[in-house]
């Protein structure tokens, strides 16, 4: 267990601490690759930072203006901290927050042996900067900089902060998630031009402080609650993953095709509208349609054809599964008797019925027993359906099942569904399935589509990803 309690080293101020403009008093604690550079920058900014760490090595080099890491302009800058005075470095973490009005929290957070987060360093550091809260009569902010799982900043920081301080949050202190989204090699420059700055704050008062603090490199922050803010900096980077997987991906399948690979990928990054953008990426049903599942498994096979190893694209159709799976478990456990399913084309505005998933919600449910009833805007019991049934044919025998009773499921309105109905499936979002879906009462109501911006908190309502 680590242990801030060393024996003391003199605080290393070059001058009294000043407070000029809007300019703020902050400390630092954890002065490793993220601390060293907000440190720095936050110095850069005109503020005045006092770096806080155990190890007496980092707290020599920052007091002195060195680096203690190689990071591009970081050295300059820390030796015009502290040039001027702005700069400073101590390992006592409870005067750091008695002299400042912020804290800015970046301990390391390795892996725990059972491949969880190891918080015994949020929680030594923690009880340490209550110590300083305890003797503060002002407001103190702490901003919390460690990649952690949701819920740490307010479930293990901030019990010990109000615990060891007797302290009251919101009241005497505020605490914010604020990920950090530098890239290490060029941390300086990513600090000072953001991708976004994200504030997840406990209160507005301590929203508006860290705002402040921030104003100079980025005027529009966005903001949003602590668990959110910390979810989003390990979505982030599991984005990030997941694109470094998929680009080597399409590497190895290109190459024994004699394709080049970044050719391919020049032209698919130009795509702003379909690739690089947010489309596709709000969580709602699975993917399906003529295209996407049987590319999927074109892909798969040529890749397994000549022997390429692409297990993210191979997995694609298991998820895709998962998802239809979760979607008819959700059904079952509402033990309807009679389903309403509100939307049967694999998307809106089309009566394409291709590899549509909630036909395996359906077909799973027919072979149930469960007697079910359908609407959707582009099909009628009128509809041609002779093709689209012919493609159920040659689908798994569940879908053949259904092919000859579908047209029967079909109703001319999405009223007649939800009178029919003991458990209602939407699929796709429209005016008129919402409001369907505000009017039932006593009838289990299955989102698979986010119908709703802000969820409804009706008992009988559920989303899928939501
Ligand atoms: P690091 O290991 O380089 O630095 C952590 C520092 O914290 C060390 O110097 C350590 O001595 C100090 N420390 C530990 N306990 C302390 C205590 N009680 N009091 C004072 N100092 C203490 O880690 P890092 O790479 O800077 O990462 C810090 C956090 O930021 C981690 O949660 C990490 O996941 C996250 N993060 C890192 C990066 C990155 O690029 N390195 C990017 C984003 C987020």
């Amino acid at each position: 267990m680590l242990d801030c309690n060393t024996t003391a080293i003199e605080l290393n101020f070059v001058k009294p601490l000043t407070f000029v403009d809007s300019k703020m008093a902050i400390s630092v604690v954890g002065l490793g690759y993220v601390g060293a550079v907000s440190t720095a920058c936050l110095s850069s900014l005109g503020h005045e930072v006092i770096g806080v760490d155990i190890d007496p090595k980092k707290i020599a080099l920052i007091g002195s203006g060195k680096s203690p890491i190689f990071e591009k302009n970081l050295g300059e800058l820390l030796a015009q901290g502290v040039e001027a005075g702005r700069i400073s470095a101590t390992n006592d973490l409870a005067e750091a927050v008695r002299r400042t009005e912020v804290t800015f929290v970046s301990v390391g957070t390795p892996t725990a042996s059972d491949g969880g987060c190891d918080h015994r360093y949020i929680q030594t550091a923690a009880r340490k900067m209550a110590e300083g809260l305890a003797d503060k009569s002002e407001f103190h902010v702490f901003v919390m900089r460690c990649s952690i799982p949701p819920g740490t900043t307010m479930q293990v920081m901030t019990p010990i902060l109000e615990q060891v301080s007797g302290k009251t949050l919101g009241e005497d202190f505020g605490v914010c998630f604020n990920p950090e989204f530098l890239r290490e090699g060029v941390a300086v420059e990513d600090f000072r031009s953001p991708p976004k700055t994200v504030i997840g704050a406990s209160d507005q008062r301590t929203a508006k402080i860290v705002a402040k603090l921030f104003a100079p490199i980025d005027q529009a922050p966005i903001f949003t609650t602590v668990e959110t803010a910390e979810m989003v900096k390990y979505v982030d980077n599991v984005w990030h993953a997941a694109k470094v997987c998929f680009a080597n991906e399409i590497g190895r399948l290109c190459k024994p095709l004699e394709i080049d690979s970044h050719a391919v990928m020049d032209v698919f990054v130009q795509d702003t509208k379909l690739n690089l953008s947010p489309y596709y990426l709000k969580p709602g049903f699975a993917f399906g349609g003529s295209c996407l599942p049987k590319e999927v498994r074109a892909v798969a096979h040529i890749a397994e054809s000549i022997g390429a190893d692409l297990p993210m694209i191979r997995s694609l159709g298991q998820s895709n599964a998962t998802h239809i799976q979760k979607a008819l478990d959700m059904v079952r456990q509402t033990e309807a008797k009679t389903v309403g399913v509100l939307g049967l084309a694999f998307k809106a505005g089309t009566d394409d019925l291709r590899e549509s998933p909630i036909l395996e919600v359906i077909a799973a449910l027919h072979a149930d027993g469960i007697a079910v009833k359908i609407h959707d805007p582009a099909i009628t019991k009128c509809t041609d359906l002779a093709e689209q049934l012919a493609f159920l044919r040659q689908g798994f025998p569940g879908l053949e099942a259904l092919a000859s009773d579908l047209s029967e499921m079909l109703c001319d309105s999405p009223d007649d569904v939800a009178d029919a109905a003991d458990a209602l499936v939407i699929t796709q979002k429209n005016r008129t399935y919402q409001k369907v879906a505000t009017e039932v009462q006593n009838t289990r109501v299955i989102d698979l589509v986010r119908l709703f911006a802000d969820v409804p908190t009706s008992e009988n309502y559920d989303g899928i990803g939501w």
